[in-house]
C-alpha cells in the first residue's frame, strides 16, 4: 500500500472525478424531480428590530427533502439550480410559495414584510417585473411588503441591463437588499449605480463581535455608511445576546440569526411567534 504507484494514484484520482461527475449527475436528475414531487420547502427566519426585539419581517430560506439523503441545505444544490437552469422554474415557485403565504399571514393579523434570495442567472431565465407583479397580484401581496435580496456578485458586471432589470423592480415598489454584505466586491461605487435600499452584514463581521475589537470597528464603519447613504442596516448570524447588545450599542437597527430562531417551517414560525415575548433593549 505504501509503495503505490504514480499510475494507480492518477487512477484513484480519475476514478473520484468520475464519481463526482456521476453523483453531480444523479443530483440534477433528483434536483428536477424535486419540485413536481413536491420535496422543496421553504423555511422562515424572523428580522427583527434590535431595540424592541419585535418580528419586522422574514426571510425565506429553501430547504429540500431529498427521499434517500435527507435535507440537503441550499448550499449544496443552489449552485447546481443555477448550472442547469432549473433555478428558473424553482425561483419562481419560492417566490409565489413565500408571497402566498406572507400574504395569508397578512391576513391573520401578523404583519411582517418577506425577504427573497434572487439569483443573477434568474435573469434570463424569465424573472421580470411582469413576472413578478402577476405573482404580487395572485398572492395579494403588496409589493412594498417584498424584499429581494441579491449578492454584490451579481453587481460585478456593472451593467446597463443590470441596473434596468433591478430599476423595474423597484418600480413596482419592491425593494431590494444587498445579502453578505463585505465579503464580496472590494468597490462600493455600486452603492450609487444600483436603486439598493438595504444592507445585510454577513455573519463573517458578527461572529467575533465584541464591544471593543476590531470587527466592531468595521461594523462601526458599515453603520454610518449606511447611515449617510441612508440604507437599512440588517446584521446577519446574531447567535448571543451579547452580540444583540454590541450591535445595538453601535447603532445597528434590524438583526437576523440564531440567538432569536432558527430558520422554521411555516406552521412552526407561526408557532414561534405566537410564544414570543420581545425583550427591549436600554442603552445605559
Ligand atoms: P443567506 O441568504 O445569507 O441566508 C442566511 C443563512 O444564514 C441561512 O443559511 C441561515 O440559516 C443562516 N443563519 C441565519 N442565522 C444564523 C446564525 O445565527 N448563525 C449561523 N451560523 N447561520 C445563520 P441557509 O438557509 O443554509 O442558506 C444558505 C444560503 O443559500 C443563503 O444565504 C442564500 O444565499 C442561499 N439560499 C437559501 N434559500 C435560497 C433561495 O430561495 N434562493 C436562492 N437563490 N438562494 C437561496
Ligand atoms: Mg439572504
Ligand atoms: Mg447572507
Ligand atoms: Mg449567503
Amino acid at each position: 500500500r505504501a509503495k503505490q504507484t504514480g499510475r494507480n494514484r492518477f487512477q484513484f484520482f480519475t476514478n473520484s472525478l468520475q464519481e463526482h461527475a456521476n453523483n453531480l449527475m444523479e443530483m440534477e436528475q433528483d434536483l428536477r424531480l424535486a419540485l413536481e414531487q413536491n420535496q422543496l420547502e421553504i423555511y422562515y427566519q424572523p428580522l427583527v428590530r434590535a431595540q424592541s426585539g419585535r418580528v419586522t419581517g422574514v426571510e425565506a430560506l429553501l430547504r429540500w427533502h431529498h427521499p434517500t439523503q435527507g435535507m440537503i441545505p441550499p448550499d449544496q444544490f443552489i449552485p447546481l439550480a443555477e448550472d442547469t437552469g432549473l433555478i428558473g422554474p424553482i425561483g419562481q415557485w419560492i417566490l409565489e410559495t413565500a408571497c402566498r403565504q406572507v400574504s395569508q399571514w397578512h391576513q391573520q393579523g401578523l404583519k411582517f414584510y418577506l425577504s427573497v434570495n434572487i439569483s443573477g442567472r434568474q435573469r434570463d431565465l424569465g424573472l421580470d417585473a411582469e413576472l413578478l407583479s402577476s405573482i404580487l397580484e395572485r398572492t395579494e401581496l403588496a409589493a412594498g411588503q417584498l424584499v429581494l435580496e441579491i449578492t454584490e456578485g451579481m453587481l460585478l458586471d456593472n451593467s446597463d441591463e443590470t441596473i434596468a432589470w433591478l430599476q423595474s423592480f423597484c418600480d413596482l415598489g419592491i425593494h431590494l437588499a444587498i445579502d453578505d454584505f463585505g465579503t464580496g466586491y472590494s468597490s462600493l461605487s455600486y452603492l450609487k449605480r444600483f436603486p439598493i435600499d438595504t444592507l445585510k452584514i454577513d455573519r463573517e463581521f458578527i461572529r467575533e463581535l465584541t464591544l471593543d475589537n476590531e470587527d466592531a470597528l468595521l461594523v462601526e464603519a458599515i453603520i454610518s455608511m449606511a447611515r449617510s447613504l441612508k440604507l437599512r442596516l440588517i446584521a446577519e448570524g446574531v447567535e448571543t445576546a451579547e452580540q444583540r447588545s454590541a450591535l445595538f450599542r453601535l447603532g445597528c437597527e434590524y438583526l437576523q440569526g440564531y440567538h432569536f430562531s432558527r430558520p422554521l417551517p411555516a406552521d412552526q414560525l407561526v408557532n414561534w411567534i405566537q410564544a414570543y415575548q420581545p425583550e427591549r433593549l436600554t442603552l445605559r
